[in-house]
């Protein structure tokens, strides 16, 4: 940096996308760049900052930890701040952290205790009288928020301690929540199917996980949590002390730790670690060293950010260059077209890397990807690889723009993304690729019992099935002739697929799976048009002069109707000799009362309860309105359950749902 000035525009500019990044992070739990792409723009702050002095300001993020506390919750002032740590990037910076230590404490021996860092979410946990009272996140290092249930529901949580005699009732003990592996990448999969945007890493996930208003939805993210202080210490005169008693009152306590006798040891542990950490079942993304004794940390006090007596070694990241030979699109099991990246093969930390996920449409745009692009790809989440940054300035010239295909390349059928989704679909109901799961939905909305995801997988690999009118023409021979079905066994089915002949248009629409179209949709489709024929034949103006049809839901069911393949699947059902009766409308315990439905039942499915509520009179809403009598509420409840509290609506749980349909 030449001058001070220049110096000056740089900082600004770097604090200006640090802020930008932090806001990203923290409040979003959606980070645009990389953890390593962070740290080098920070990095860079610090320097600057050391050799300007003058330029450091008390709003600079190198003065402050994490993000606001979100007004969502309540907030939590913690008792002593919860601080960051300072980095250290390679070894060298280990062994300057060393001396740094030995000039601060004299000529003394020092013993370092190495803890793995936990890709997870800072919480602080206060206990009274030994018992759970307090759960928050860290916040901006002085008021996190307050996620005090959302906490209670992690089964590695301690609700009561057992704590010894002679130490104080009241504690905090402050420790890492995290998501593991597995968790995190199911959570991923299933954001992807339903078209939304994956988590960056298990850190974001959690803390999505932990930063909801409804605790039943961080019950359900599967997280867990490894502990590593504890204040006051009682006895304890060390951080291994600690970290033992902290085992031995019931926490989580992390067991790859070590006390070393000197830095050169620790820097082996690092060493060992890099190579080791594939092997664990959750994330982490360093080393955290610790000076042991707790005296001499007192001794060494903190900047303003970080205590002196800690250090995060981070590991490099696990990115490698490479080129895109060809962009493809994998169609999933519910129809969404993702794009994928595939890759001259390259190595990551050991592992070969040939394809690289690219989410969907948008992602490809916003990062610009395009076949023979160099590209610098990451293995996020330590699995699922992906791209990072295109390497524009080795673009060849002839390049162009990636687009989304226009044809499912399974089937051939032209693919729709709709207005306001970021998934593109196939929307053929016989697309080889999602025969499984369009079974599936097809014999769960006709409650065919005993046709589960195992059985349908022999159907459809010995080609006895390939769309679910071929349902209706097996056999009980052939089904004799898969795993698991003996005489009687096979006689039922074929009993119970034929009684699904009978049904209604209701629920004749819904197996259908059309996208958007579950049991409140087609029951608004159903009550309108009362025959397939009137439906199959509807303009998209018809169908958006219904009310609670929007002009997305108009436009997929017309498309859908539009397609050869369905009106064929139609008529092949409908060749089976299945009979769609008319509803009648029924008088009941529940009639002029309007319910609306949000999340998932556990006990029922939901096409289920809203039947049973209308053969007791009931009507069903699709919007919550100062009109609804009841919202019902199950598992993951999406927005209407906020809009409920705000119109005062009743809202009633799954246990008084089955008292009032008295069941
Ligand atoms: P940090 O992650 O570098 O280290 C401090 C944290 O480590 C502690 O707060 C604690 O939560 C955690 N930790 C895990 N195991 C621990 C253990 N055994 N003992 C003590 N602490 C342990 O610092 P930070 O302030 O939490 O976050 C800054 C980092 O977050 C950045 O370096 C960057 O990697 C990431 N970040 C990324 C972006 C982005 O846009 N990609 C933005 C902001 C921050």
């Amino acid at each position: 940096m030449s001058s001070i000035d220049d110096a000056r525009a740089r900082v600004l500019e770097l604090r200006k996308l640090i802020d930008e990044a932090n806001r990203q992070y923290y409040v979003l739990d959606r980070p645009e760049i990389t953890d390593a792409e962070y740290d080098a723009l920070f990095r860079e702050l610090v320097e600057l900052e050391t050799q300007y002095p003058e330029l450091v300001t008390p709003d600079s993020p190198t003065q402050r930890v994490g993000g606001p506390p979100s007004d969502a919750f309540a907030k939590v002032t913690h008792r002593t701040p919860m601080l960051s740590l300072g980095n250290a990037f390679d070894r060298d910076e280990v062994r300057e952290f060393d001396k740094r230590v030995h000039r601060a404490l004299g000529d003394v021996r020092v013993e370092y205790v190495t803890e793995l860092k936990i890709d997870g979410l800072a919480m602080s946990l206060l206990y009274e009288q030994g018992r759970y009272k307090i759960g928050a996140t860290r916040g901006d290092g002085y008021v996190g928020e307050d996620v005090t249930p959302n906490v209670k529901t992690i089964p590695s949580v301690p609700l009561s301690v057992t704590i010894p005699k002679e130490f104080p009732q009241t504690f905090e003990v402050r420790g890492e929540v995290y998501m593991p592996k597995r968790s995190f990448q199911r959570l991923n999969a299933e954001l992807a199917a339903e078209g939304k945007p994956p988590f960056a890493n298990p850190r974001n996930a959690a803390a999505g996980a932990v930063r909801q208003l409804d605790p039943r939805i961080t019950a359900r993210r599967r997280l867990d949590t490894f502990i590593y202080a504890l204040d006051p210490p009682g006895s304890a005169k060390s951080q291994e002390q600690i970290l033992e008693r902290l085992a031995q009152m019931g926490f989580h306590v992390n067991d790859n730790r070590r006390t070393h006798p000197d830095i050169e040891a620790v820097i082996a542990f690092l060493d060992d670690w890099q190579e080791k950490r594939h092997g664990l079942d959750y994330e982490i993304d360093g080393i955290v060293i610790k000076v042991n004794d707790l005296g001499q940390q007192a001794e060494l006090g903190f900047v303003s950010r970080s205590p002196r007596w800690a250090l995060a070694f981070k590991f490099p990241p696990e990115q490698a260059e490479t080129v895109v030979e060809e962009i493809k699109i994998y169609i999933g099991r519910t129809g969404a077209a993702t794009p994928v990246a595939w890759l001259r093969p390259t190595q990551i930390a050991g592992v070969t890397v040939s394809r690289a996920t690219l989410h969907n449409e948008d992602e490809v745009a916003r990062k610009d990807v395009r076949p023979q692009d160099y590209v610098i790809i990451q293995r996020a989440g330590d699995v699922i690889p992906e791209v990072v940054r295109v390497l524009k300035e080795k673009r060849p010239t002839s390049s162009r723009p990636w687009h989304m295909p226009k044809q499912c390349p399974e089937c051939g059928t032209d693919l729709v993304r709709e207005p306001g989704e970021a998934a593109t679909r196939c929307i053929n109901p016989t697309c080889p690729a999602q025969v499984l799961e369009h079974l599936r939905h097809f014999v769960g909305s006709l409650d065919i019992e005993g046709l589960g995801y195992a059985t349908l997988q022999q159907l459809i690999d010995r080609k006895l099935v390939k769309d679910p009118a071929d349902l209706y023409h097996l056999t009980k021979a052939q089904l004799l002739s898969l795993e698991g079905f003996a005489d009687k066994s096979a006689q039922n089915l074929v009993d119970r697929i034929e009684a699904s002949k009978a049904t209604t248009f209701l629920r004749f629409l819904v197996s259908l799976g059309i996208n958007h179209v579950g049991w409140t949709m087609a029951g608004l489709l159903a009550d309108h048009f009362g025959t397939i024929d009137r439906l199959e034949s509807a303009s998209v103006d018809d169908l958006r002069s219904i009310g609670g049809v929007g002009p997305t839901v108009a436009e997929g069911v017309h498309d859908y109707f539009q397609l050869p393949a369905s009106r064929a699947l139609i008529e092949r059902l409908l060749q089976t000799g299945i009979v769609i009766k008319q509803p009648e409308r029924r008088e009941g315990p529940l009639t002029g009362k309007t319910f609306v439905l949000t999340g998932t039942l556990s006990s029922v499915t939901r096409g289920q309860a809203e039947e049973r509520i209308k053969s007791l009179g009931g009507a069903i809403g699709s919007n919550v309105t100062k009109k609804t009598d009841y919202l019902i509420v199950g598992a993951d409840p999406g927005s209407k359950l906020e809009k409920a509290q705000r119109l005062k609506v009743p809202v009633l749980d799954e246990a008084a749902l089955l008292a009032l349909l008295g069941q």
